[in-house]
């Protein structure tokens, strides 16, 4: 009798033994459903084998499922998550399959707890999604015809020396200002990739990236067949276009993280496009990174990748220094006559501030409405005031179930919680001293719109947050107004900063970045130097020059600097000197351990027990050369979420071998102490704390 081990999307590490009956074709890889307490699961059969130490009381697999089969690299690719990430195998193979094959054949049963987790994580972003396959029907964005995109030098360089790695396995890291023309880079190599009969897999960070991506690839490879994959398609679109890949038809898969764990029989080549943005990390579930199992996928196939960036993370520009991975520089902008746009810093104390916004920004907006151009004015918050604080004692609005202000929101009017789902009316007196006189303060989305509104009572506002995009075709919509011109003055936060091309817009201000420069996080200045020259990258793309105005009470800030001197290069080299002398990551690895409980005592015993084991087992993966670390308990930056008290232990080792040795072991041992009462989670290579 042949047994299955088939991993199972449940919260246990080891897989699970199931009988194959005659006749059933559930070899590794194969899709099954099977019986587990009393419900019925999908499954991935991992391997087969002759024996099992309980045979006799296992049960049969009840299913194959049709169609859909994980080949080996996948079955390969979800054990390394699983051991790396150290999360169940079931959890890892989970991620790997299409939505058919999770929920169709079982559609009376409810969802798996996995796959409500993961929905949970993507809903938000699939709420404001677009549909891509809805984009390539839409009549306002019909390809161009098919010509191959011109390169300058420094482009057609870089696609020839990705082209000339096809074969072999090589880290590329793109390394192209705003505006440099990085797409017709990758999409140079694709053409080629494709031509030679291979597979292209390109990552883009967030859904509303891919219907303007797709429009490209269609484009500039009208001949060949390109799919989409992201948790906002529809589940037969995704299952079909999973398919196409699988069976290798389509040859370029374009997607969001999710689609790094996608079956390509005929890979030939792995483009990252904006590499180093955080949403490639998984936050909830498995914590993942899909940057890096792009590379570790690249690197067991034998193929190039290329991480494509204005803005490397710190972790790829190690790389690139390292010489683990080759730099293509392209250093100026593509479209003929267009140049870096201008930087000025405009001083917020002391000067005559009318709604948030000062005097050269105002007369900047003035002058772009006259000439016709377009502008992008940035806040990172959204809502109306970031806090609400009586005028007479010390209250202030805070969330009963986090350690957290309360954001103000207006239409309706209401104080909401950003970190959970609380919200309540928005109070007209003190409920603490009866004071009438309760300040809204700060500055968020809505505010701004107001007071520009105000500025500027005929000119043509859009608001573009995730308040204002939670529509399947919200933020779609606004593009094809700005394209359109039916709007002079875009408002929002950082889902404006991300690639998007925007024709006419020569201006972009920049409000309260200052809150952003003193965080307690070390990758802080990274992100938000990230985030302002991307913001900045904005403005003059196509015609007239463009400008960057951003008010600050700094501007000798060492991120303002490297913004004004647009030579990012450098600060990233200051960054990773500093991270280097430190010891922060890239030049150690870490692990973050995450407990949450109702109750602050279980959760600080918990993590103290865990901390103490921890200690004790360092002793036993110690090398020569390294030894592991611990730091903490500590309470988490947000102590309490959503009604439980959170803390955690960091765990440090400059060898990645150590902590991966380290690591099960711990998690082990954690498994077998802690209570019920305690929810936790080992996040390795952390991006948030
Ligand atoms: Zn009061
Ligand atoms: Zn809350």
């Amino acid at each position: 009798m042949s047994i299955a081990r088939v991993a199972l999307p449940v919260a246990a590490f080891e897989t699970f033994d199931y009988w194959i009956p005659e006749g059933l074709a559930a070899g590794p890889g194969a899709v099954v459903r099977v019986n587990l307490a009393g419900r019925h699961r999908i499954g991935v059969v991992t391997a087969v084998d002759g024996t099992s130490a309980h045979a006799e009381r296992l049960l049969p697999i009840d299913e194959v499922i049709e169609g859909v089969r994980l080949p080996g690299e996948i079955i390969a690719l979800a054990e390394f998550v699983s051991r790396y990430y150290q999360c169940a195998a079931g959890m890892a193979f989970d991620l790997a399959l299409p939505p058919i094959a999770r929920s169709g054949a079982v559609s009376r049963r409810p969802a798996s707890r996995a796959r409500a987790t993961r929905i949970d994580r993507e809903a938000d972003a699939a709420l404001h999604a677009r549909d891509a396959s809805d984009a390539s029907d839409a009549p306002d964005v019909a390809p161009a015809g098919s010509r191959a995109p011109e390169l300058n030098a420094a482009q057609q360089d870089a696609a020839d020396a990705v082209a000339a790695s096809f074969g072999s396995f090589a880290a590329f890291v793109l390394f192209g200002v705003t505006g440099s023309g990085k797409t017709e880079v990758y999409l140079q190599a694709a053409r080629e990739a494709v031509a030679r009969g291979g597979q292209v897999l390109i990552l883009v960070p967030e859904i509303n990236l891919t219907p303007q991506f797709e429009e490209r690839v269609r484009a500039t490879l009208p001949q060949v067949h390109a799919v989409t994959l992201h948790s906002g398609l529809p589940a037969g679109t995704r299952r079909a276009n999973w398919e196409a890949a699988a069976s290798g038809a389509a040859g370029v898969v374009l997607g969001t993280r999710l689609a790094v764990f996608t079956a390509l029989p005929h890979l030939a080549l792995v483009v990252v496009d904006e590499e180093h943005d955080d949403s490639f990390k998984q936050q909830e579930g498995v914590r993942y990174h899909a940057r890096d199992l792009a590379l570790w996928r690249a690197r067991r196939r034998g193929v190039p990748i290329v991480l494509g960036s204005a803005t490397p993370s710190i972790d790829t520009w190690r790389r690139a220094r390292a010489r683990e991975a080759r730099l293509l520089t392209l250093g100026s902008r593509a479209a003929a006559g267009t140049v870096a746009p201008a930087i000025a810093f405009a001083p917020v104390r002391g000067a005559v501030v009318a709604g948030g916004l000062t005097p050269q920004l105002v007369d900047a907006l003035a002058g772009a409405l006259a000439r016709r151009e377009q502008a992008l004015v940035f806040v990172n918050r959204r809502g109306y005031a970031t806090s609400l604080k009586c005028s007479a004692c010390a209250w202030e609005a805070s969330c009963p179930r986090c350690t957290a202000r309360l954001v103000v929101h207006r239409g309706p009017d209401r104080l909401r919680c950003h970190h959970c789902a609380h919200a309540e009316r928005l109070p007209h007196r003190c409920p603490a001293c009866g004071n009438v006189d309760i300040l809204a303060a700060g500055f968020g989305t809505q505010r701004l719109e107001e007071a520009i509104r105000t500025a500027f009572p005929t000119a043509r506002v859009a608001r573009v947050d995730r308040d204002t995009t939670r529509g399947r075709d919200a933020f779609a919509s606004v593009r094809r107004r700005v394209d359109a011109h039916e709007v002079d003055i875009l408002v929002g936060t950082q889902m404006l900063a991300k690639g998007h091309d925007f024709g006419r817009l020569t201006l972009v201000g920049v409000l309260g970045a200052d809150n952003a420069l003193y965080s307690a996080d070390f990758r802080a200045t990274e992100r938000l130097t990230a985030l302002l020259v991307q913001v900045a990258g904005r403005a003059g793309r196509a015609g007239p020059p463009g400008r960057v105005i951003v008010q600050t009470d700094f501007p000798d800030h060492p991120v303002y600097r490297a913004l004004a001197a647009a030579d990012y290069a450098q600060f990233a080299d200051d960054v990773l000197a500093e991270r280097e002398a430190a010891m922060l990551p890239p030049a150690t690895r870490i692990a973050l351990l995450s407990g949450e409980a109702h109750e602050r005592a279980d959760v600080d015993r918990f993590l103290a027990q865990a901390f103490e084991c921890g200690r004790g087992l360092a002793g036993t993966v110690a090398r020569s050369d390294d030894r592991i670390e611990l730091f903490g308990p500590v309470p988490a930056t947000l102590a309490r979420r959503a009604g439980f008290e959170r803390g955690q232990v960091l765990v440090q080792s400059h060898r990645r071998a150590v902590l991966q040795a380290f690591l099960p072991r711990w998690r082990e041992a954690i498994e077998r102490s802690s209570p019920r009462r305690v929810r936790w989670v080992i996040d390795v290579d952390p991006v948030t704390f």
